[in-house]
């Protein structure tokens, strides 16, 4: 794939990792000037200054404005990321959201858009001619970076295929081929809550931890643990699922495992809309966003024990981990109550997540969270050799869309 063709490693690509770490500062920092990056990268400032000499031919890296102050004027340098875009596609249970996200992981645009079609080549082509679209209408001057593509489910990160998507009914479709095929990109691809814990990591809560559980709970549910600043995938990419895990309830549906207190079945905005207009608390085409924002004792009495069984179930990997930070995404999580009740449920599940004063913090980029996420995926790769993808990109002979499937 993409991103491993572009791999450093040589005595002679040094000059590529010193590059990627100037541009990894600036993401970070920027704009700052090239003094500064040496000083906190521990790199010498010739070294800087060779390398941001390149980055600025390649157009990764910008001067800004001179600020003068005492003496010699400081010229600020940035990541160039006014005309650099990433297009972002979510494949979600009814909608698939297409994004055109900049290299600072800022939303340009956003469509979400009904599934035509559950068949896997149909909704493609359209979802596909829909980004095409959004990029000739808001981008067309922007130098497009590549694709990030995400969905639930099982996802084989290595392959760029999805093994199960029980929601589309999909076994092993070839989504990355598909995508590259069509919009003759890069497209870097894995699972929705891994590339959640990317964003968080380059522009959200989590930039500071090296180790941390993310926890998503929408339409899907779905964990990654990080460690080391490394999202742990396993053999085929199948880690992460946590649909299985037991929880006090029961619900009135039989998982596929033929148990009735499977998370998925009880916690999932799936299952809460759906017991919510079982018991008459809704009417049928409810939405997450109205029960979130409804102020009805029976809703918040659903919400919250929902909550709390979430809390039950990542106690056990909490237990299991033992993370230095809890982040939670999703609809549910951004409901004023959710918090305390997701820690009484935590609590009589954890033998340690009280103790040790987990920090949980609600993340995400609210109702547009899968879109920074599925962008994450191909700026991830961008910023781990920035030279080295966009050589690769812009070589004549290679023709991009094979470098991101061969
Ligand atoms: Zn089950």
């Amino acid at each position: 794939m993409f991103a491993e063709s572009a791999v450093v490693g040589s005595v002679g690509d040094i000059g590529r990792v010193n590059a990627a770490t100037v541009v990894r500062s600036l993401l970070r920092d920027g704009p700052i000037a090239r003094t500064e990056v040496a000083e906190r990268t521990g790199l010498t400032r010739a070294t800087v200054t060779r390398a941001t000499a390149k980055l600025i031919d390649m157009g990764i890296v910008v001067e800004g404005e001179p600020i003068r102050s005492f003496g010699r004027p400081m010229i600020p340098i940035d990541v160039r990321a006014e005309d650099r875009v990433v297009v972002s596609i979510h494949v979600g249970v009814t909608l698939t959201r297409i994004g055109l996200v900049d290299v600072r992981g800022r939303i340009l645009q956003e469509r979400k858009r009904l599934h035509v079609t559950t068949e896997p080549a149909g909704l493609v082509d359209d979802v596909c001619q829909v980004a095409r679209e959004m990029l000739a209408e808001h981008a067309p001057d922007a130098e497009v970076i590549g694709v990030g593509a995400s969905i639930g489910g099982w996802v084989d990160t290595e392959s760029g295929v999805v093994v199960r998507y029980t929601p589309l009914g999909w076994s092993d479709v070839p989504l990355v081929t598909m995508i590259a095929e069509r919009l003759h990109l890069p497209v870097l691809f894995d699972h929705m809550v891994r590339g959640m814990a990317l964003s968080e990591m380059m522009f959200g809560s989590a930039r500071d931890v090296g180790d941390f559980l993310q926890i998503y709970v929408g339409d899907v549910l779905g964990a990654a643990s990080v460690d080391a600043g490394i999202i742990r995938r396993g053999p085929r990419g199948a880690a992460g699922s946590i649909d299985h895990l037991p929880v006090s309830g029961e619900s009135t549906r039989t998982c596929s495992c033929g148990r009735r207190h499977c998370a998925q079945w009880l916690v999932t905005d799936r299952a809460v809309r759906d017991d919510a207009v079982a018991l008459g608390l809704a009417g049928a085409g409810v939405t997450m966003d109205d029960l979130v924002a409804s102020d009805d004792d029976g809703v918040l009495g659903l919400l919250d024990e929902r909550a709390r069984l979430l809390g039950e179930a990542v106690g056990l990997l909490i237990d299991f981990e033992n993370p230095s930070l809890l982040l939670l995404a999703g609809p549910q999580t951004r409901r004023p109550g959710f918090l305390e009740a997701f820690r009484s449920g935590l609590s009589v599940r954890s033998d340690h997540g009280g103790d040790l004063d987990l920090p949980v913090r609600i993340a995400g980029f609210g109702d547009s969270t899968p879109t920074p996420a599925s962008a994450a995926l191909c700026l991830d790769a961008y910023y781990r050799d920035p030279i080295g993808y966009l050589t690769a990109l812009r070589a004549p002979t290679v023709p991009p869309q094979e470098a991101s499937t061969g």
